[in-house]
């Protein structure tokens, strides 16, 4: 590699991690009013403001071309008062501890939101899975479960697929773990396959909940799923299977894209063929040669903007452009706290990301009650308790907001915080 390629590559992940401290920094922030709003006293503050936990981990793995590369992951784990930790794991070169920080705390916000029984949890590994062998992918997978195997179980901290994992991840990971303990370990992992003790429902779940949404959002500002034009920016787990989604449903999607560029049409986008040719990665628009930019995409015409890709895309810079009426946060942290008071201002309403995701972590929590019971549920069953389950968030979320007279984002974590606030009260920790 050249000294150009290698700067560029340290530069990048310099304002990564710059990037990331800004989210964990406002993530501080709104937990902050949060606890204000609710009258708690600025020792709550000081207890949930960072992780409880934050392993950093060194994972040895033999490459295929014989050499042992070694890879740094990280768990990170917020507040254990409400119940075990809970929280993906992404692979990913732009990891970085920051970052994991703040997705536990989001963690929590989601589990608080949804009222599971669990605080938050994350974790993540710097590597690049798209330049890895399926040998190597396997390895590293279970090389991180051995090095933070001491802290994680069924009961303790339960990981799950995010960014670039999967079910076939989480089958290694679970394998390697039940390895350890010596007993079949169902519960210590969710987003498994289906015949590993999996729940059906669970890979489309993310997807799902933010089609909940984007429909409570649209009855709260009058407009027609039907008519509606919707861009999702992002096609990934939950972009992809959420353009179907909104498609079935007979709106119009307009634009997706993936992290090389976009597609835009006004007359509709044929979902189908995109969805049949996007690789596992969720890449599409190389395929074609009239894209646009991501950051084009955001601003062009539509009633519903949904940023499922990743963080700081609605920014200073470019919310108020954004002509939608309506926007539903698919990823985490894509419109920074200046934005969100942009898009407050002008009306458009705002599903924040620990709301809009939630729907992904509900899921993952079936799989564990049916881990636990050993007694498995139909689709249908899974599909009507995730409705119930997002609807009822969202009407929490929502009429916090108003009587509180806040914006949607605190609304969502006044909500999210309260319970895990409470129970490190009552256990007496604050
Ligand atoms: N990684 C997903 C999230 O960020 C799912 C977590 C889980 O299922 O535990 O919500």
């Amino acid at each position: 590699m050249g000294t150009a390629a290698v700067l560029n590559r340290e530069q990048r992940q310099h304002n990564q991690e710059k990037e990331s401290l800004n989210l964990f920094n406002s993530t501080q922030t709104v937990i902050k009013e949060a606890l204000d709003n609710l009258g708690y006293p600025n020792e709550s503050f000081e207890l949930l403001k960072e992780p409880l936990r934050m392993l950093t981990v060194r994972i040895p793995v033999r490459m295929d071309n014989g050499s042992i590369k070694i890879f740094t992951g990280y768990r990170s784990q917020h507040n254990d008062a409400v119940g075990p930790t809970k929280g993906g794991v992404r692979f990913h070169p732009e990891v970085n501890e920051e970052e994991v920080k703040a997705l536990s705390m989001w963690m929590s916000l989601k589990c608080g939101l949804v009222d599971l029984p669990y605080g938050g949890g994350k974790g993540g590994i710097i590597c690049d899975p798209r330049e890895m062998s399926f040998r190597e992918l396997e390895g590293l997978s279970r090389g991180y479960v051995r090095a933070i195997s001491q802290v994680v179980g069924p009961t303790k901290d339960i990981p799950a697929p995010d960014v670039f994992t999967n079910s076939q991840i989480m089958a290694w990971m679970m394998d390697e773990y039940s390895r350890i303990r010596e007993f079949d370990s169902p519960g210590f992992i969710t987003g498994k396959p289906v015949v590993l003790g999996g729940s059906h429902g669970r890979e489309t779940a993310t997807a799902r909940g933010v089609t909940i949404c984007i429909e409570e959002a649209a009855k709260k500002k009058g407009i027609e799923l039907q008519d509606a034009r919707v861009v999702v920016q992002g096609f990934g787990n939950a972009g992809s299977f959420l353009a179907k989604f909104i498609h079935d449903a007979g709106a119009k999607v307009v634009g997706i894209s993936d992290a090389y560029g976009a597609l835009y049409d006004p007359d509709g986008l044929d979902i189908e063929y995109l969805l049949d040719r996007r690789d596992s990665f969720g890449t599409v628009t190389k395929l074609f040669k009239s894209t646009i930019t991501n950051k084009e995409l955001l601003e062009k015409d539509c009633d519903i903007l949904v940023p499922a890709a990743i963080s700081n895309q609605i920014t200073i810079d470019n919310a108020s452009n954004i002509k939608a009426s309506i926007v539903v946060e698919a990823a985490n942290g894509p419109t920074t706290l200046e934005a969100t008071k942009i898009l407050s201002k002008r009306g458009i309403l705002l599903v924040p990301d620990v709301l809009a995701s939630s729907g992904g972590v509900t899921v993952s929590y079936f799989e564990w009650v049916q881990n636990n019971q050993g007694y498995y549920w139909s689709e249908e069953e899974v599909s009507t308790r995730l409705r119930n389950v997002i609807e009822d968030a969202f009407r929490k979320v929502y009429s916090a907001a108003q009587n509180h007279h806040v914006d949607m984002r605190l609304a969502a974590y006044i909500i999210g915080i309260r319970k895990m606030a409470e129970a490190s009260r009552f256990r007496g920790w604050v």
